[in-house]
């Protein structure tokens, strides 16, 4: 159970406060080469119907024929999620009239999914954390599309997609806000990446959610829910939730009844509108396909498979929160993708001190190369500043030899021009002073030169500040600002 959500997080409307209750669906692309019941290709971008088998294209007499790949990436997939892997399953028929899968019906899971119970942890910006129970992870098949704007008075139909093997991920209404909604998915578009089961790619279309709310009195029963079709974005999924909250709640205000639904975002507008009444599974005449046997998995076939799962965000999370003391979602930043953590290992590699400077390091690629690489617009493979050189410069900060403030000028540098930090320093004479004897000369100077101001120091102390600056301004911020403020302190007595 999550704790109770803060009073701030809920919405008020004009009667009082309301929760808002969110379950996701999420359909996930699974990473094959082939779809789930044919041959074909799944590579995107093809001319329409350049992947269309005879099974996609539902030629009679065609039968289907299970690829073993995609119930391999299922169940990785459901050992990632801490959910139960069904040993079996079985493959039902969902009976529609969809234009875009000439099939007639679409062969899914309804009974006997493949995976069941799980459970998602979700790191949250503010630090907290809440865990979303998965209900199910089933494998189907994904339809076609229509083409309406290529004649003027025909549509056409490209069945490239069409049979391609998808993951439905549902999780339990366990979320309150939309934060959670957008954080959720990005934590599960994280694990699949991870476990390179799905590439998430949700501008392609490949990872997309049905995202169903509804809202309720603080502690009151659950209240009706609407499903918001097909969005494919965080962004979307944030601006619909709070969207469809308001909305109901406007109609429960004035003593209306909100009823089941299935709704679309329109991001032009802002608004979801109404697209039809819910449909029940008994409107699908769900059966079992008689094409396809049951699935069945031997325990040593999943043993094997979770044998080879690489290690998941989750548990790198902790390595790095034990090992450097970074913060939950510090560490969390830095495993969202695969690639960032690999890079941060990499700098960890290449320090001379990783237990002085591990959080350091963290900090210098969080804020200053993730900082810097989203002003560019740029990711973590396009870096300019490898991770051999964001390690030199954290030895150089670590040492003592240069300052944080000369570092982020020595960043800059390398960002731009390249060079090795280390030899960099020395030729542009970065290199911080610690000889006590250099910087009392330097203070003896200003000391000597700002009579008046040493006589008012003693009653304002505050003016120490400005020696200070003076000291750091002569030696191009090269001192170390502490010694510099214990020497002020001693030669002007206060
Ligand atoms: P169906 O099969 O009719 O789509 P499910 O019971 O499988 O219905 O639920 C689908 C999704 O709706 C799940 O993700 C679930 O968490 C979510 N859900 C169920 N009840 C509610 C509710 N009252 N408010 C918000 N979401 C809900
Ligand atoms: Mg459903």
């Amino acid at each position: 159970m999550n704790a109770p959500v803060k009073p701030s997080k809920l919405i008020k409307g004009a009667t009082g406060d309301w929760e808002i209750v969110i379950g996701l669906e999420v359909h996930a692309q699974v990473t094959s080469n082939a779809k789930l019941f044919s041959g074909a290709s799944t590579a995107f971008g093809g001319a329409p119907n350049d992947h269309v088998s005879l099974v996609d294209a539902a030629m009679p007499g065609m039968l289907p024929v299970i690829n073993e790949e995609c119930v391999a990436q299922a169940v990785r997939t459901g050992l990632g999620l801490n959910a139960k892997i069904n040993l079996k399953s079985t493959f039902d028929r969902k009976n529609y009239f969809y234009p875009d899968l000439p099939q007639g019906y679409q062969i899914s899971q309804f009974k006997s999914p493949v995976v069941g119970e799980g459970v998602v942890s979700v790191e949250l910006p503010d630090g907290d954390s809440i865990a979303v129970g998965i209900e199910r992870l089933h494998l189907e098949q994904d339809a076609g599309k229509l083409l309406h704007d290529q004649h003027p008075t025909m549509s056409f139909v490209d069945l490239n997609r069409s049979g391609v093997a998808l993951m439905e991920i549902v999780s339990r209404p366990d979320m309150r806000t939309s934060a959670q909604a957008q954080a959720y998915v990005s934590k599960l578009r994280t694990i699949l990446r991870y476990l390179g089961t799905c590439d998430g790619d949700m501008e392609k279309g490949n990872l997309r959610a049905d995202v169903n709310v509804s809202v309720r009195r603080p502690g009151e029963p659950f209240g009706t829910r609407c499903e918001i079709k097909n969005v494919n974005s965080i962004r979307f999924i944030g601006q619909a939730i709070e969207f469809e909250a308001r909305r109901q709640i406007g109609i429960l205000e004035d003593g209306g009844a909100i009823e089941q639904e299935t709704r679309l975002y329109d991001p032009n507008r802002g608004e979801t509108r109404s697209m039809r009444s819910k449909e029940e599974a008994h409107d699908y005449r769900y059966f079992p396909d008689p094409d396809l046997l049951p699935l069945e998995l031997t325990a040593a076939y999943v043993d094997e498979l979770k044998a080879g799962l690489p290690e998941l965000p989750d548990a790198k999370r902790e390595r790095f929160m034990a090992a450097f003391a970074l913060t939950p979602y510090d560490a969390s930043v830095l495993v969202a993708e695969r690639e960032s953590a690999d890079f941060y290992e990499a700098v960890l590699a290449g320090l001379a001190d990783k237990t002085r400077d591990g959080k350091l390091a963290a900090n210098w690629v969080i804020n200053e190369l993730f900082g810097r690489l989203n002003k560019e617009g740029q990711d973590i493979s396009a870096s300019p500043v490898s991770a051999e050189q964001l390690a030199a410069i954290v030895d150089l900060i670590g040492e003592g030899t240069i300052s944080g403030k000369i570092a982020k000028d020595l960043f800059e540098i390398v960002w731009t021009k390249g060079g090795d930090p280390r030899a960099l320093v020395d030729s542009l004479g970065m290199k911080q002073v610690t000889d006590l004897g250099a910087i009392e000369k330097v203070v003896d100077g200003i000391i000597a030169a700002n009579p008046d101001k040493v006589a008012q120091v003693k009653d304002k102390p505050a003016m120490l500040g400005w020696f200070v600056g003076q000291v750091m301004k002569s030696s191009g911020g090269k001192v170390n600002p502490q010694a510099v403020n214990d020497l002020l302190k001693s030669k002007l007595g206060i």
